[in-house]
């Protein structure tokens, strides 16, 4: 590839996120920003819940009730017991609950700022393109989307809204991840050479969404490799040129048509390679970064909290344990107040879901793909 190409490449995964420059002449999305100061409760920006499962009750309400710029405004969900019993219990009123088929009113709701979609993803396209076309932002989890068609127009509609639309990378406001990103800019063992990074859980309820590819639109790699996928394209700097995937089974009664494991490399313009693992077979998560004067990364590297950091000089890696989901609420909250661009916006989606798409194809074809 051309350097010109290579710029280019560079500028594409730099762009779309407001890559103003900040602290050590990072792209501000790599740097850590402090938890903006309280906003008065009148002045929040409204977040709409759209499903009530466990991210919404074990992470996203818990962090809303920590955040100081958005605030929970209403839920949407199919189970109208669920819904009246976790609105009471965080003092919403039964006004700013909704049903799937009565969604649309959302538009009316001067409370709801922010739809949020937290679905099984392959609903993700539908309810992000209905909450923009309802006049709202939208925030929407990851994967964006299980085609990267449905990406596309995802990103159409909340432009043709005027709206925001931000994709839920939590690890892009927490600080051990932004710090490889930063080691890695500032070479502080050196060039970047190869980066090796696992992401793997284990589904535990074998009748879930997660193994129904109707649903989920993958495997493993939709769900937690993606999070590999993230930390290698964040670290290299660049997007790759050619990706190989092989996936494999161990478990055919549990992953039927789904990957359990696959196995992944990417090739970048720089001459950096990536060796990934995604699995539905372990849980694990880990990120090696190697340089030509030493070594580093993360283990584990993905989870809520309690993530550790390694560099092999042996200088410290020590961060707070953040609140990482209050932190991306709070983020997206501000950008909407403020009339800012996200760090985490459609495009970014979009690139991942890209790259995934050509993974499965290496995979069910024994090939190498090249990305453009
Ligand atoms: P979940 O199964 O706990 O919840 C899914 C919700 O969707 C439930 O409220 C369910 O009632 C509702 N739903 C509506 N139609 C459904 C259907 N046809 N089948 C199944 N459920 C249906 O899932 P979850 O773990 O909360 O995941 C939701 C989304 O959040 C997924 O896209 C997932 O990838 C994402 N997620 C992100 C993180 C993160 O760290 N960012 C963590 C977990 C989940």
């Amino acid at each position: 590839m051309s350097d010109r190409a290579q710029g280019s490449s560079r500028r594409a995964l730099l762009t779309g996120i407001g890559a103003a420059a900040g602290a050590l002449a990072l792209p501000r999305r790599h740097a850590f920003s402090a938890p903006p100061v309280a906003a008065p409760p009148a002045r929040r920006i409204g977040f709409a819940l759209v499903g009530i499962g466990k991210l919404t009750q074990k992470q996203l309400i818990p962090a809303l009730r920590a955040t100081k710029v958005a605030r929970l405004a209403a839920l949407v969900s199919g189970h109208a017991d669920k819904a009246k019993r976790v609105a009471a219990e965080n003092g919403l009123a039964e006004r700013n609950i909704y049903s799937y088929e009565t969604f649309d009113r959302i538009a009316d709701n001067p409370d709801v700022d922010v739809v949020y979609v937290v679905l099984p993803n392959s609903m993700h396209a539908e309810y992000s393109i209905r909450a923009a076309r309802a006049g709202k932002h939208v925030y929407c989890e990851k994967p964006m989307a299980v085609t990267p068609a449905e990406c596309e127009q995802m990103i159409a509609a909340a432009t043709k809204a005027g709206r925001q639309l931000g994709i839920g990378y939590r690890l892009h406001f927490e600080p051990y991840n932004l710090e490889l990103i930063r080691l890695t800019r500032a070479r502080e063992l050196g060039a970047l050479k190869f980066i090796a990074a696992t992401a793997g859980t284990i589904p535990a309820d074998p009748k879930e969404w997660r193994l129904d590819k109707k649903l989920a639109g993958g495997g493993s790699m939709v769900d937690i490799g993606i999070y590999a996928l993230q930390a290698v394209r964040h670290v290299a700097g660049e997007e790759p040129i050619s990706v190989s995937a092989r996936a494999t089974v161990t478990d055919r009664t549990k992953f039927k048509d789904i990957d359990e494991t696959l196995a992944f490399s990417m090739t970048f313009p720089s001459g950096v390679v990536a060796s990934c693992v995604s699995t539905y077979a372990a849980h694990v998560s880990r990120v090696d970064v190697a340089a030509d004067r030493g070594k580093f990364g993360l283990e584990p590297a993905l989870y809520y909290h309690g993530i550790k950091g390694f560099r092999s000089d042996g200088k410290p890696f020590v961060f707070p344990d953040i609140d990482q989901f209050a932190a991306e609420m709070d983020d997206f909250a501000v950008c909407v107040r403020d009339g800012k661009p996200t760090r985490v916006p459609g495009e970014e989606g979009l690139r991942d879901v890209r790259i995934i798409d050509a993974l499965y194809r290496s995979a069910a074809t024994g090939r190498d793909v090249k990305l453009t």
